[in-house]
């Protein structure tokens, strides 16, 4: 059997000096070459493992005949943010896991092969702009993250007026602010964004709806006949130990979004710092751990840990993210939870010696358990990235709204809430989850507004 094509990337010790992207992805005849390992399956389970449901086998056709514009089409009858998705979804736990070749060798390089049709096949889909021009009916997009951006889309295809307030002053959510931009550039998310702009989709940025705008006055008195909330998990978990709030210490959200947003990485010419630290500790096993570690190698520190309470086999980060921040250096410090954080300046960070137990969580992985073994690092910044939980905002200024046991805005199947004409989806309904997970949940609620607003789709 033909073996996978391995996708370039940069050196490591080239790529640890800048912020450009890593990944080089695949060159035309590396596309097709991959995309002609592609058996057709007759029952594709690769599209079962695809949460938007793109039909996988045919636009690797398409890729195999050379033809990435068709390639492009195909996926974004489903997806229309493909060349964000080609970077960062988790692919070895959807599709890929899927792929029948998965069983005999390496599966196919499904999201490298999208990226590949991103890039190669124009420039996308751009339709919609008001098909129904007579009187459109209006939507409120609350959000512009993947979700926001997904359910705009979506009803901007079906001539749906939509109006996306964001409470930043860029658009994107965590794709601008979290994920950073050696993992995704930012021209890619401006492309996507100018789609959406072609499609008619009004963008209103620095409105955070709840005070801004009440959140009520959207449907009664500025007249949308539906709302979707997509406003996200923003909200950071904190560890509770004494120390958390010393000089040096930041949540991964503070820490991404100074950098990512702010550009504290070209302060002065950017007005908001940073503390550059020679040795960083990063808490969290999961993307948002990496990613800090990865941004804190970029700020020039000398030794960056992730501290983690379990081992890499439990850890929720994507393989290739852990493999990345191996290859550049990060040391990782497994079965090691903080209990303390000790002094201004130079650092101690105290933790305790953790074991495996055989018991397993909710999510399958297995459980640890403090011992009474101590130790501690010493550091000069700690950047705490253990979670976090959905904008409690607009719950918390609209009583109606029920949630759950986290703060996620409950909806039924149809991402409706307890509110009439409003809808919610992306992490703010699920909790911190995946960019992918969050557009199926838009697509969805852009399904059940249509048939609402009845719109055929
Ligand atoms: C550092 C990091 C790395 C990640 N890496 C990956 C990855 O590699 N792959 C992956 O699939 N997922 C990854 N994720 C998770 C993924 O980014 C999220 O699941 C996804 O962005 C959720 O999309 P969303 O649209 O629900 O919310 P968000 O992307 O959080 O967007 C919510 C938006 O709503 C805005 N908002 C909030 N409240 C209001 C208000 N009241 N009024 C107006 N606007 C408001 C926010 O400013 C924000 O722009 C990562 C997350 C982080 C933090
Ligand atoms: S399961 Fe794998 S081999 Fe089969 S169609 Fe999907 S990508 Fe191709």
């Amino acid at each position: 059997m033909e073996k996978r094509i391995p996708i370039s990337e940069r050196l490591p010790e080239e790529r640890i000096k800048d912020f450009d992207e890593v990944s080089l992805g695949y060159s035309k005849e590396e596309a097709i070459a991959e995309a002609k390992r592609c058996l057709g399956c007759s029952r594709p389970l690769c599209v079962e493992g695809c949460p938007v449901g793109i039909n996988i086998p045919a636009f690797i056709e398409r890729i195999k005949e050379g033809d990435f514009r068709g390639a492009l089409q195909k996926i974004e009858e489903k997806n229309l943010l493909p060349s964000i998705c080609g970077r960062v979804c988790p692919s070895e736990y959807q599709c890929e896991n899927k792929c029948t070749l998965g069983a005999v060798g390496a599966p196919i390089a499904i999201a490298g092969l999208e990226r590949a049709a991103s890039e190669y096949g124009g420039e996308g889909i751009i339709e919609g702009v008001n098909t129904n021009p007579s009187k459109p009916k209006r939507v409120a997009v609350i959000g512009s993250g993947p979700a926001g951006l997904t359910c705009a889309a979506e009803l901007a295809r079906s001539g749906v007026e939509v109006t996306v307030f964001e409470a930043l002053h860029k658009l994107g959510g965590v794709l601008r602010y979290g994920i950073p931009t050696f993992r995704l550039p930012r021209n890619i998310i401006e492309k996507e964004i100018e789609k959406l702009e072609a499609m008619g989709v009004k963008l209103e940025k620095n409105v955070l709806v709840g005070r801004t705008i009440p959140f009520p006055d959207l449907q009664t008195k500025e007249g949308f006949s539906a709302v979707f909330v997509a406003t996200g998990a923003g909200l950071p978990q904190l560890l509770g130990i004494n120390g958390e709030n010393l000089e040096g210490v930041y949540s991964a959200n503070e820490f991404l979004t100074r950098v990512n947003l702010m550009r504290a990485d070209l302060f002065p010419h950017y007005t908001t710092p940073i503390k550059r630290g020679k040795r960083v500790a990063v808490i969290g096993g999961g993307n948002v751990a990496i990613d800090s570690a990865r941004v804190a190698l970029r700020l020039s520190a000398e030794e960056v840990y992730i501290v983690y309470r379990r081992t890499e086999e439990e850890m929720p980060a994507r393989k290739v993210e852990i493999q990345h921040a191996k290859e550049e250096g990060i040391i990782f410090e497994y079965l090691l939870s903080p209990l303390e954080i000790r002094g201004n300046g130079e650092k101690e960070l105290i933790c305790g010696r953790m074991k495996l137990l055989d018991e397993r969580d909710a999510s399958g992985r297995r459980k640890s358990k403090l011992t009474d073994e101590i130790t501690s690092l010493k550091v000069d910044v700690v950047v705490v990235a253990i979670g976090q939980r959905p904008n409690p905002l607009i719950p918390s200024l609209e009583p109606r709204l029920k949630v759950g046991k986290e703060g996620e805005i409950l909806v039924d199947e149809e991402m409706r809430t307890s509110l009439e004409g409003v809808w919610a989806g992306g992490d703010i309904a699920s909790g911190a989850a995946t960019v992918i997970l969050a557009m199926g949940m838009a697509k969805k609620a852009a399904e059940s507004i249509r048939k609402y607003l009845g719109i055929a789709p």
